[in-house]
Parts: structure tokens; sequence; C-alpha cells
């Protein structure tokens, strides 16, 4: 079936509760094909675009009343900008975001470790480098693509409360300002993150841990650029680690976040305390008079992934699917391929008959590199960041200025943190 056979697909909202339509409405609904998608984040806002690009009809619900803007995903990677190019996504993103062509890691109280120059991947990619652009500026360019498109809607305010499948499709129980709704659809698409209502509709487990502290991150205008800090800055420290990147902040032209570990027994309130912040961060940059500090957020941090991204018709893509420490910039990256590899194997079904059998490819090649590559690399990138044994340490700094000094490891090296590694590796399973 084409678009065009499916203009009236996204009307297909019922007011009847539960199980209480009658075979007529049903029936109607069945034969109205589109997708339905729960969670507008970035995957969310990225899938639907490219369901959007494929010409398949769909429903996008969002609890929320907007697009979040805590400060969360900044780093975007190679492959990202390369699936992004088609649709104009990558233009604007290097339009709006800056360039790193080389990042730090740091040794805490001695400086540069190594120094990586992307320039290395100059022959495996077209775009040797990563974008530093906030995650709720990639959604608001996605969503502003998807006004040059009909046949879908968007419904801010509609929490998608549970689904259940049939033979012929599934139904989304969705709470909105109005009351309970109904919705129809063929498939359904949880991209609604960590808390996925989509995955404890499915058949799936969740397995994994949660690290005991959590992650407090800060945010200055303060230029630590004059220090000789790159863009992108991993520092290492048995006591204190933390990450340092520049994002283009408010006004474009500039805003240094910081992540510290937080002691899983502090509070809150002291670790939010004012005195407390401007402590934690003159303790690694001493200046003149306070920071100006403007975001203070924590975060729980786990490492899981869904024991199936797939139960019949109900799907999982992003951090519903996977979920891991930001420590490499990975986490939604990695759901934005899930988004692209999903929806091609979508369009496949929809327009060529092909089997469904492809949405079980899509399970073992996406959750396969999940485990491999996703949650592998950030579990060790948090182990050597914190690392309290000193030969250890050195032996680990020994290794990336090794890395440093031969081109050839250096490609190897930056092929898997570039996350170029895990496409190819997730596009060999057959
Ligand atoms: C401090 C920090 C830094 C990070 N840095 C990076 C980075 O540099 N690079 C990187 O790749 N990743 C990074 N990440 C990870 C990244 O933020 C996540 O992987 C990303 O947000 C996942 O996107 P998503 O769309 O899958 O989920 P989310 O961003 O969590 O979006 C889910 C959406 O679904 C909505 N929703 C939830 N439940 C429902 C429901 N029942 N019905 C309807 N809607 C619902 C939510 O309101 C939300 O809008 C970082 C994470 C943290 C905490």
């Amino acid at each position: 079936m084409g678009a065009a056979g499916c203009l009236n697909a996204i009307k297909s909202a019922v007011d009847a509760p539960e199980f209480e339509m009658n075979e007529k409405v049903k029936q109607k609904m069945s034969s109205d094909r589109q997708i339905l998608i729960s969670g507008a984040g970035p995957v969310g806002y990225a899938t639907a675009l490219n369901l959007a690009l494929h010409g398949i009809p769909f429903t996008l619900f969002e609890s929320g009343a907007d697009i979040f803007e805590d400060p969360r995903a900044g780093t975007i990677h190679p492959p990202t900008l390369e699936m992004f190019e088609a649709s104009g996504v990558t233009q604007a993103m290097l339009d709006e975001g800056y360039i790193v062509r080389n990042y730090h890691y740091r040794d805490r109280r001695d400086g540069i470790v190594a120094d990586f120059h992307l320039e290395a991947l100059k022959d495996e990619t077209r775009h040797p480098y990563r974008v530093m652009l906030e995650q709720h500026k990639l959604s608001r360019i996605l969503r502003d693509k998807l006004k040059g498109f009909g046949n879908h809607q968007i419904l801010n305010e509609h929490r998608v409360a549970r689904v259940v499948q049939d033979g012929d499709g599934v139904t989304a129980i969705v709470e909105t300002p109005q009351g309970e709704k109904s919705f129809r659809g063929a498939y359904m698409i949880g991209c609604d993150g960590g808390r996925s209502q989509v995955r404890k509709s499915m058949n799936v487990k969740f397995d994994g841990f949660t690290y005991p502290e959590r992650f407090l991150v800060l945010s200055t205008k303060y230029d630590f650029g004059a220090h000789g800090y790159a863009i992108t800055n991993y520092i290492a420290d048995p006591d204190e680690w933390c990450a340092l990147f520049k994002v283009p902040g408010y006004d474009g032209k500039g805003l240094w976040r910081i992540l510290f570990p937080a002691a899983h027994e502090a509070s809150e309130a002291e670790l939010f305390d004012e005195a407390s912040i401007q402590k934690r961060i003159s303790g690694f940059q001493t200046k003149d008079g306070p920071y100006d500090i403007y975001h203070r957020n924590l975060y729980e941090v786990h490492q899981r992934v869904a024991s199936s991204y797939r139960d019949g018709r109900l799907l999982l893509a992003g951090d519903a699917a996977h979920i891991n420490n930001p420590l490499g910039g990975m986490g939604m990256n990695f759901g934005l391929h899930d988004s692209f590899n999903l929806t091609d194997k979508l369009a496949k079904i929809w327009f060529e008959g092909a089997s469904e059998d492809l949405l079980d490819l899509y399970d073992r090649q996406r959750r396969t590199v999940a485990q491999e590559f996703l949650q592998r690399q950030t579990i060790e990138n948090k182990r050597n960041i914190e690392q309290k044994d000193p030969a250890e340490r050195e032996k680990f700094y020994e290794d990336l200025r090794a890395i440093t000094r031969d081109p050839e490891k250096l490609r190897v090296y930056l092929l898997r943190v570039a996350m170029i590694e895990g496409i190819r590796r997730s596009n060999s399973i057959t």
C-alpha cells in the first residue's frame, strides 16, 4: 500500500474506552494503516522523519508539552552525520553546531595525555570530525523538517499508557488532556526512553545494572578554552574524574558543560547547593569570583539492554532499547542508528511486501552491537577514567600515547570510538 492510500489513517483516534469498540469501528481502524511512535525525543523525531521520507503515515505521541531542554547529548559522531545527509539535517547541524576536529584525553593533575585528531578517519568517512550540538536543537531541526510532509500527526501531552496487539495491528491506550483515547496502527515503535511504556507492554526484560553514583552536569559560559582545553576533554582522576565539553549554548557563543560523578549518599540539596557547586568547579579550575552556573542536573546512570527489540508488532529503538553511561557520547547516536536501520526495513515491508522476518534481523543487528560495542565501550570508558590503581592508569595512558604515535593504530582506535566499527558490524549480521 502506497502513502496516498493512507490519508485517513491518522484520523483513527477513538474516544471509546479500551476494548469496548464495536466491530465496525475496529474493522475500519484495522484497515487504516499507519505506524505509531511513542516518545518525541531525538530518536522518536528521527524515526518520524525517516517514516515521512519513506512515505509511511504515522502518529507520534509525546507525554511532554514541548521538547525538553535538559543538558544531555551534545556529541554527534560521523556515521550519524552521514545518515542525515540526504534529509538536509546534517547541513543544519553543521550550521548550528561546532565542528570538533580533535579532542583531549587528560590527567586531571598532569594535563594532556593524548590529543586525538579525527582527520585520521578521512578515508573512512565524509565527516572526519564530531559535531557539538545540544540534543534538543537536533530535535527541533527534525521537527522543522517534518513540517514539509503531510500524512502524519504529532500529539504532545499524549502519554502512551500501554499497548496491546492482535493479528491485524496494535492498539495504544493514550492518556490525553481530554481523557483516555485508543489509537490503532500496524506497528508501534517505542522511542519513549529508559522507562519505556512500550517496552513494559512487551514480553522483554531490561537486564543490566545501575551505577551507585549519579552524574552531575553543570554548565557555565566561563571560557575554559583560554586554559588550553579542547572543545571536548575526558579528564581522568582516581578521586574526581570529569568530562568537559563546549556546546553552542543560548547565543551560539558557547556554554561549557562539566560532568562530575556525584556520591550516591549525597542528597540533591547538598549537590545543588551554590557553595558546594562553586567549590567543586573551582577545585577543577580556579578563577577570580564565582562561576555563572546555567544548569545543575543530576542523572542516574545505568547499563542495560532489552532482551529483544521486537515482540510481534511492537518494536524498540533508542534509550527504550538500551541505556548506558554518557562517557564517549554514544547513547543518542546509537539510538539514531537504530532508527535508520528499523525504518529502512519497515519501508521494505510496507511497500515491497518483504517478510516481517526483517524485523527480527533489526533486532539481531542492533541488539548484538548494543551488547558487543555500546555497552562494552562505555563501561570501559568509565573504568578507565576513574582508574584508582596507579600502575593500571599509567599503562592505559601509555596505550593511548602509543595509539596517537602510530597512524594505523590511531585509525583502528578511532573507527571504534567514532562508532563506525559498530555500524559496519551491525550491517555484517545476516
Ligand atoms: C549527561 C548526559 C549526557 C549525554 N551525552 C550524550 C552525547 O553526547 N551523545 C549521545 O549520543 N548521547 C548522550 N547521552 C544519552 C542521550 O541523552 C540519550 O541516549 C538520548 O536522549 C536518547 O534519546 P531517545 O529519543 O531514545 O530518548 P529520550 O531522549 O529519553 O526521549 C524519550 C521521549 O519520550 C517521551 N516519553 C516517555 N514516556 C512516554 C510515554 N509513555 N508516552 C509518550 N511519550 C513518552 C519523553 O517525554 C521523551 O520526550 C547523554 C545522556 C546524559 C544523561
